[in-house]
C-alpha cells in the first residue's frame, strides 16, 4: 500500500516581507523598550517623592528618612503591574488607587513608612493582611525570606497570588480568609503589617507576634480619624504601642 505524500510547497518569501518582519521586531522591541524606560523614570520621580513627604512629615511619624534597604526595593517593584489597565498612567502618582470591589492600593508613602516601621531582616517571616493588589506583599518579599498574605475577597485574592507568580515573587505564600484571625500555621511571625483598618489591635495577631517583634496596623472607624499603630512585643511577652500618624485606610472586615 502506498500512502500518496501531499506535495510540498517551498514558498519563498519576497525581500519586501523579509523587510515588513524585520521593522515590526525592531518596532515592538523598542516600544516594550520605551516603556520600560518611562517606568524607570517615573519610579525613580516617585521614589524623590517619598523621600521628600517622609523628610516632612519627620517630626510627626519619627522618621524622616525611609530604610535605605526600603527605598531601594521600592525603587525596583513595578506598580504598574499592581494596578488596574486604566490606573496604568497614575502607577507612579503618590496616591491610593482603585483595585476593584471598593478596594485600593495603598498610598507609596504609607507602603514605604509601614515597611519601613516593621525593620524586617533578610531572614525574617512576616504576615500581611490585606493581599488587595499584592503590591505591599512584593515590596516585603524584596526584603525578608517569607511573606505570608491573607486577603478576604476571594477574586482579589486570587488574581494577587496569580500576579505574584507570575512575577515571579517565590517568597509569598496566600491565602484567601478572614486575616483578623492570623495564619496560625506558619505563626509566630517576626513582623505582622495590616493594610486595612481594624476598630482594635486583633488578639489573633498579637499572639502570632515573636517576641521581639513589630505590628504596624491602622486603628480607627471607616470615617473617623484612623491612626497608624506601631504595635511591639518586647522580649518578655510585654505589649507596648506607639500611635504614629493619621491615615485613611479601608475597613477590616469580617465575612458575612
Ligand atoms: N496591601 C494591599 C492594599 C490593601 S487594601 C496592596 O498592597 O494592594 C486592604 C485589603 O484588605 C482589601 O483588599 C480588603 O479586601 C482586605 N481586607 C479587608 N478585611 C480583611 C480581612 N478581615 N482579612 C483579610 N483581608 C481583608
Amino acid at each position: 500500500m502506498s500512502i500518496r505524500q501531499p506535495p510540498v510547497l517551498a514558498v519563498k518569501p519576497s525581500p519586501a516581507l523579509f523587510l515588513l518582519a524585520a521593522t515590526l521586531a525592531v518596532v515592538s522591541q523598542w516600544r516594550s523598550a520605551s516603556a520600560q524606560d518611562t517606568s524607570t523614570t517615573e519610579r525613580a520621580d516617585m521614589m524623590k517623592e517619598i523621600a521628600a513627604i517622609a523628610a516632612g512629615t519627620g517630626a510627626a511619624s519619627g522618621r524622616h528618612t525611609l530604610d535605605p534597604r526600603v527605598m531601594a526595593v521600592m525603587g525596583q517593584v513595578p506598580r504598574h503591574e499592581f494596578v488596574p489597565e486604566a490606573q496604568k498612567p497614575y502607577a507612579y502618582h503618590n496616591r491610593p488607587l482603585p483595585i476593584g470591589h471598593g478596594q485600593t492600593i495603598s498610598q507609596p508613602y504609607i507602603v514605604g513608612l509601614m515597611t519601613d516601621l516593621l525593620m524586617a531582616k533578610p531572614g525574617d517571616t512576616v504576615l500581611e493582611i490585606g493581599t488587595g493588589s499584592g503590591y505591599q506583599a512584593a515590596v516585603l518579599a524584596g526584603l525578608v525570606k517569607a511573606v505570608y498574605t491573607i486577603e478576604i475577597i476571594e477574586p482579589l485574592g486570587r488574581q494577587a497570588c496569580d500576579r505574584l507568580k507570575r512575577l515571579a515573587y517565590q517568597q509569598v505564600a496566600c491565602k484567601v480568609g478572614d486575616g483578623y484571625y492570623g495564619w496560625e500555621e506558619h505563626a509566630p511571625y517576626d513582623a505582622i503589617v495590616v493594610t486595612a483598618a481594624a476598630s482594635h489591635v486583633p488578639p489573633p495577631l498579637i499572639r502570632q507576634l515573636k517576641p521581639g517583634g513589630r505590628m504596624v496596623i491602622p486603628v480607627g472607624a471607616q470615617f473617623m480619624t484612623q491612626y497608624l499603630l506601631l504595635v511591639e512585643k518586647a522580649a518578655d511577652g510585654a505589649v507596648s504601642t506607639r500611635q504614629i500618624l493619621p491615615v485613611r485606610f479601608v475597613p477590616l472586615v469580617s465575612k458575612p
